[in-house]
Parts: C-alpha cells; sequence; structure tokens
C-alpha cells in the first residue's frame, strides 16, 4: 500500500478477509467491510447480524448497522476519521458495482482503484502450512476418483457422476467446490455445465473437479473414455499427456509464467492440434480457485519458489470429444512437486 501510495483498503470479498483476518463471511448485498489503513490499523463494518461472527474472530474496531439503517453513514465516518478526502482507497476486484457506486456517491473526493494487484504478490507465494492444505485437497481429489470409476456405465448420467464425486470428497473431510462432468461431445466444451446427459459406449468423459481444506483449494481434471477408445482418442490423449509433462518439466524457479505456456503450446502445435487449444496452460490457485500466476502467454512473471498453479492442457474437437489432464504444482528450489497424483499415460478405459 506504501509503495502505490494507497491509503487504505476495503475488503469485501470473503477471500481477502479469510486470507486477512481468518474471517470468511460475505454480506452480498448488505455492506460488509474490512477496511485497513495503511498505518495497520483497521476498522470492521458489518451487518447487526454478522456482528457477534467479527467479535470471535478479533476485530476490536467493529461498527455494525441494522437493516433499515444507512450503512454508508458509517462509511463517511471512517473517511472522516481516516482522512480519506483526496486520497487513494483500494477495493476488491471482487467487489459488488452497486456497492463500489455507493461507496464512490459517498466518498466523492476519493479515488478508488482495482486492490488484487496489492494482494496477489502475498497471495501467490504459499508458505510451508498453506501448500499442506493444498496437498489435503489434492489428495481427497485424487482419492475420490477410484470408487467413482468403479461405478461409471452407460447409462448412469453426467449429474450422477458429479454426486458421487462430490460424495466421495465430503467423506474425505473436506468441502468439494465445484464438479464438471462432460461425456461425449460435451468433453469438447472445457467448461460444460454438467447436465443429465446419460454416458454412453465410445465415449470419451472429462471430470474436473475439486473440493477445499480450510478454504485452500484442489482442481484436478482427468479424461477417461466408456469402452474401447477409438485409434484418434488415443492419439489425442497421448498429445495432451506429452503437452502436460512437457510443461512440469520447465517448470523451476525463474523462469516465465509464458515459458510453461510455450512448453505446453510447442507439443500441441507440433502434432496439428493447435487450434484446438483453446485456453491458457494454467492458473494460480490458493483460496481462490483461479488467482495469479495465469500460466499463459504474455505472462512474464519469473516463478518463484512457493507459487501454486495448474498445468492443464487441452484439446477440444467440436461436436466430437475433447481431453484435458491437470494437475496442480508447486515450485520448489530445483523444480517442482505436484499435489496430485500422477496422470496415467494412456487414456484410461472404463469397461463399458
Ligand atoms: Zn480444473
Ligand atoms: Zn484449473
Amino acid at each position: 500500500m506504501d509503495s502505490k501510495g494507497i491509503e487504505a483498503f476495503l475488503c469485501t470479498s470473503g477471500v481477502t478477509m479469510g486470507y486477512l483476518a481468518g474471517f470468511h463471511e460475505e454480506g452480498g448485498e448488505r455492506l460488509l467491510t474490512y477496511a485497513i489503513r495503511r498505518d495497520g490499523s483497521s476498522r470492521m463494518i458489518c451487518p447487526a447480524l454478522s456482528r457477534s461472527q467479527a467479535e470471535r474472530c478479533g476485530f476490536e474496531d467493529i461498527r455494525s448497522w441494522k437493516d433499515g439503517e444507512e450503512p454508508l453513514k458509517l462509511v463517511q465516518q471512517l473517511a472522516e476519521d481516516w482522512g480519506l478526502a483526496g486520497k487513494e482507497v483500494a477495493v476488491d476486484d471482487e467487489m459488488r458495482a452497486a456497492i463500489l457506486l455507493d461507496l464512490q456517491s459517498a466518498l466523492s473526493s476519493t479515488r478508488f482503484c482495482a486492490g488484487q494487484s496489492t494482494l496477489s504478490g502475498l497471495m501467490r507465494t504459499k508458505d510451508a502450512a498453506e501448500i499442506s492444505l493444498l496437498k489435503r485437497a489434492g489428495a481427497a481429489a485424487d482419492d475420490s476418483l477410484a470408487p467413482v470409476l468403479k461405478k461409471i456405465r452407460p447409462g448412469i448420467t453426467e449429474w450422477q457422476v458429479h454426486e458421487w464425486l462430490s460424495e466421495e470428497m465430503r467423506s474425505r473431510d473436506t468441502m468439494p467446490n465445484f464438479c464438471i462432468v462432460a461425456t461425449g461431445s460435451h468433453s469438447a466444451e472445457p467448461h460444460h455445465g454438467t447436465s443429465q446427459t446419460q454416458l454412453s459406449k465410445g465415449d470419451v468423459l472429462v471430470m474436473d473437479y475439486g473440493c477445499s481444506v480450510d478454504g485452500y483449494m484442489s482442481d484436478i481434471t482427468r479424461t477417461v473414455v466408456i469402452g474401447e477408445p477409438s485409434e484418434e482418442q488415443s492419439k489425442v490423449y497421448d498429445v495432451v499427456f506429452r503437452a502436460h509433462m512437457a510443461a512440469r518439466k520447465a517448470i523451476r524457479p525463474g523462469v516465465a509464467a509464458e515459458d510453461i505456456d510455450r512448453a505446453a503450446r510447442q507439443v500441441i502445435d507440433d502434432e496439428g492440434y493447435g487450434e484446438f487449444f483453446v485456453h491458457r496452460t494454467g492458473h494460480g490457485l490458493g483460496m481462490r480457485i483461479h488467482e495469479e500466476p495465469y500460466i499463459c502467454a504474455g505472462n512474464k512473471h519469473r516463478l518463484e519458489v512457493g507459487n501454486v498453479f495448474s498445468i492443464e492442457p487441452g484439446i477440444y474437437l467440436p461436436g466430437r470429444f475433447g481431453v484435458r489432464i491437470e494437475n496442480i504444482v508447486a515450485v520448489t528450489e530445483d523444480g517442482h512437486e505436484s499435489m496430485n497424483a500422477e496422470p496415467s499415460p494412456h487414456l484410461t478405459v472404463v469397461p463399458a
């Protein structure tokens, strides 16, 4: 905040408040903000209905408001107490537009800026305790797959697979966060919305899912085939697997994020599938599913020990099928370690 000339940071996201203060509450449409001043002092402004959680969390200066009262008065009081007129104030990138518009009109002489870049230097480098939580979340996602694969057969729906994976993750004392299950031509849509479509013999099945432990997330993608694969399905899987491993091999401190992306893309380009790899190779992950560093063309960020991100190249043949293989990795002094078990080098066959 000092180097950017930011006088105060107004956090409204449960992730930012969770990271900085262990407070994961969100106010939704109600104004709930953890305000931090450049000198280190802070104030919590929250709805009265969240006051006891805020007290339990240990905030010392709490100003609460009841429904029917005007929370912007508390913000104007804050601006007066901290002298925010004419100053720069950072806000969460995820702050609701309606709340930011209210703040802007209540504090008309204050300049607002996006705050995530101020935090990302801290958040993208994980310490040992954070990495151990990420590993637990990764292991739970890994271990959830085998029991589900045993139950998969033609006629089962995508939604059923979603439910089984979620139950398995929950049974391992984690919180399931998301689960994409895409069968057949749906697998060619990287962010397919899981549906009631039935699995059929010959389908490629992509499962991209994750859970969290104390707020730290996992994110894994595995691709299998129902019954014997076609030659092309096996080939595309092989290309994606080699792209995944090429990116992994390139990871070490000091390498630019864009070079990791290029390592994966090169393998897919060389095999003639370049136009079907339609997204970046990976994204940082921690308490957010997507955060810095982004592993994509143009990102010159040099990897640092403790950076955690996904490696998830994919090939998507529209209307036919797609393959993606995703692990989460942490940069170490001499390369990286994976938060997930290693993916199979060959397309796993689920008996039809
Ligand atoms: Zn994923
Ligand atoms: Zn991912």
